[in-house]
């Protein structure tokens, strides 16, 4: 992309209300992300100079709304195929399912990737200098409980051995390598995700006060010995004095505790943004703890350490997708899935667009796993009985803005250095991980991942909130995107405009689906995943929150559904 500057930028919004001038550039600005206007100083006066080089990169929404729309192309009568499994998604879930299809003695299955590279919301990209996230960067070292993660792990090699408690031991160079974390806040960088310095004895007396809450919830058994919030959500307690934590916001929750520090209210507002694209205020009193406690295993009350790679998550897709890289199909995007019932013997028709060549083709499957976020399900599956069409429409998702920028070298810092990932305390962004920092490269070169969750959308109706941040988020052109990364960075970079040779944005529409109050033990939620006849359903949206385990489970659970329903029952993974 060839130079713009910002006055070119600004006249290429697409927004009809945004051209005319009912609204100054730096409301703009301001609107797509809740910054405040103060951050977007500057904006007012003057060019700014944006990257030299840089593109969009979206889902193929094209296609998402055709489909939306009622596009059903019927294959010709010699494009059908039959198989034994249709796995229909090549994110973390569909290719988790399809490892323990493979793992179980099938290859007769295909799984079905609507984008020309599978991840999903896992996918990476290359430069020549390094590998580097578009989503998840990283996942916890799992719990003893989590087989089929430390299975996958175990293959590659992250996990060297397990101990007599069933404990993986993962090697050295895969755990986030220090330092780990800082935050921006007046003016400095200081270590750590919390900004102690500063602090007050009050405000430090109510972090200590929460660690020891979180130490609580962490070794709390029920009376059948599970944990109260545990990875995955299913080995997790289901007990009423659990459940109940989701009838209120975290923010109620803090509240209601009587913890009042700006900073604590700011660290688990971070972290509810960080984990599922929503203010503490929008996510469930139950979701906001279940990010602290469930990665505490020891009484010390400290989380698990995080496995990472410049790639993020990007490194677990590459290894699934090489496992089943004869079954993976990329580029078709599934248009129908129609189970034929009959009293003997139940099959699936999947048809698929073949982006490509503008084809439409179809399968014959025995049966069918469903590894696209749920609500598609009532678009794609004919004869979805309506209750399970409205519990669909009960996944709420939040839209996420990233960018990738290549610099041609480190921007200068005023505290304390460079770290994995660099939070900035008074912005609404997530700030950015660095992608070479596993390299323990120190200098030069880099590609930082800068994330934003597109959650400050007034007050009102929240799916019409999401909707409209959607919307915007689909309208921004790459300008308007490159000038909102660099104008939040810019607040703990001053050089960082001269440093970038490259920005790349990726707009996810339907990044993460919301744990909204109410919504993780709602009866929505949990019958998502019972089988619908011999479609089966993965996706970790199904456990209400996003994340890499979630996903693998439903992925590992659902292939082991289709299993049992082939006559092939295998021990469980789960
Ligand atoms: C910005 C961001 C950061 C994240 N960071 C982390 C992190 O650090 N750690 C973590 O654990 N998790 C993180 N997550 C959560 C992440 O979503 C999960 O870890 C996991 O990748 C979800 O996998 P999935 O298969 O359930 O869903 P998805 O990733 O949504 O995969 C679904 C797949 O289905 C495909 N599909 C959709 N429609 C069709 C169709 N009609 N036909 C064929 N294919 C179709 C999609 O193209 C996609 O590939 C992050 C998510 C985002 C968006």
């Amino acid at each position: 992309m060839a130079e713009v500057g910002l006055t070119d930028a600004m006249s290429q919004f697409s927004q009809p209300q945004f051209s005319q001038s009912r609204f100054s550039r730096r409301e703009v600005l301001a609107g797509f992300l809740g910054a405040s206007a103060g951050l977007l100083a500057g904006c007012e006066g003057g060019e700014k100079k944006l990257p030299p080089k840089g593109e969009i990169l979206a889902p193929n929404y094209s296609i998402g709304h055709r489909i939306r729309d009622g596009f059903r192309p019927r294959p010709a009568s010699d494009r059908w195929q039959e198989t034994d499994v249709v796995v229909i998604g090549g994110g973390v879930s569909g290719l988790a399912a399809a490892w323990r299809l493979l793992r179980g003695g099938l290859s007769r299955f295909l799984v079905l990737e609507l984008e020309t590279v599978p991840g999903g919301t896992s996918r990476s990209g290359q430069s020549s200098l390094t590998a580097y996230p578009w989503g998840a960067h990283y996942v916890p070292v799992p719990m003893p409980e989590n087989r089929s993660l430390i299975a996958i792990l175990r293959e590659m090699g992250v996990v060297e051995r397990i101990e007599a408690d069933g404990a993986p031991v993962v090697g050295e160079q895969y755990l986030c390598r220090d330092p780990g974390e800082r935050v921006f806040i007046d003016g400095a960088w200081q270590e750590g995700l919390y900004p102690s310095a500063g602090a007050t004895k009050r405000d430090l007396d109510e972090l200590a006060s929460f660690r020891a809450e979180i130490a609580r919830w962490a070794a709390w058994r029920d009376h059948k010995g599970r944990r109260a919030f545990a990875i995955p959500v299913s080995a997790g307690s289901d007990e009423p004095e659990i459940t109940i934590l989701d009838s209120l916001s975290m923010a109620d929750w803090l509240r209601r505790q009587g913890y009042d520090s700006a900073r604590l209210r700011w660290l688990v507002d971070y972290s509810c943004r960080d984990d599922y694209g929503a203010t503490s205020a929008q996510t469930s009193a139950w979701a906001g703890l279940f990010y602290f406690a469930s990665r505490v295993r020891t009484a010390d009350g400290e989380s698990q350490p995080l496995i990472t790679w410049p790639e993020g998550n990007g490194r677990i897709v590459q290894h699934l997708a090489s496992r089943a890289r004869e079954q993976l199909r990329a580029g078709m995007a599934v248009v129908g899935v129609a189970a034929t019932n009959t009293r003997d013997t139940q099959a699936v028709e999947v048809t698929a667009l073949d982006v490509a060549r503008g084809e439409a083709v179809g399968f014959r499957a025995r049966r069918v796993v469903f590894a696209a976020p749920q609500f598609l399900a009532p678009y794609l599956i004919r004869d979805l009985p309506e209750p399970r069409k409205l519990n669909a429409r009960e996944f709420q998702y939040s839209p996420w803005l990233v960018a990738n920028l290549h610099l041609r070298d480190r921007p200068r810092d005023q505290g304390f250095p460079l770290a994995w990932d660099n939070v900035l305390y008074e912005s609404r962004s997530l700030g950015y991980v660095t992608a070479t920092h596993q390299t323990g490269r120190d200098y030069g070169p880099t590609v930082l991942t800068w994330y934003s969750a597109l959650c400050d959308e007034g007050s009102g109706d929240p799916p019409r909130q999401a909707s409209i941040a959607r919307q915007r988020l689909l309208d921004m052109t790459w300008a308007e995107a490159a000038e909102i990364v660099l104008n939040d960075l810019e607040s703990a970079h001053p050089d960082i405009r001269t440093l970038v040779e490259r920005l790349d944005v990726m707009k996810w529409g339907h990044a993460m689906v919301r744990p909204r109050t109410g919504f993780v033990w709602s009866q929505a939620r949990r019958s998502a995943a019972e089988p619908f006849g011999p479609i089966h359903f993965a996706g970790t949206d199904l456990s209400g929150v996003a994340l890499c385990e979630e996903a693998v489970y439903h992925g590992v659970r659902a292939a082991e559904e289709a299993l049992r329903g082939l006559g092939r029952p295998a021990d469980s993974l789960l």
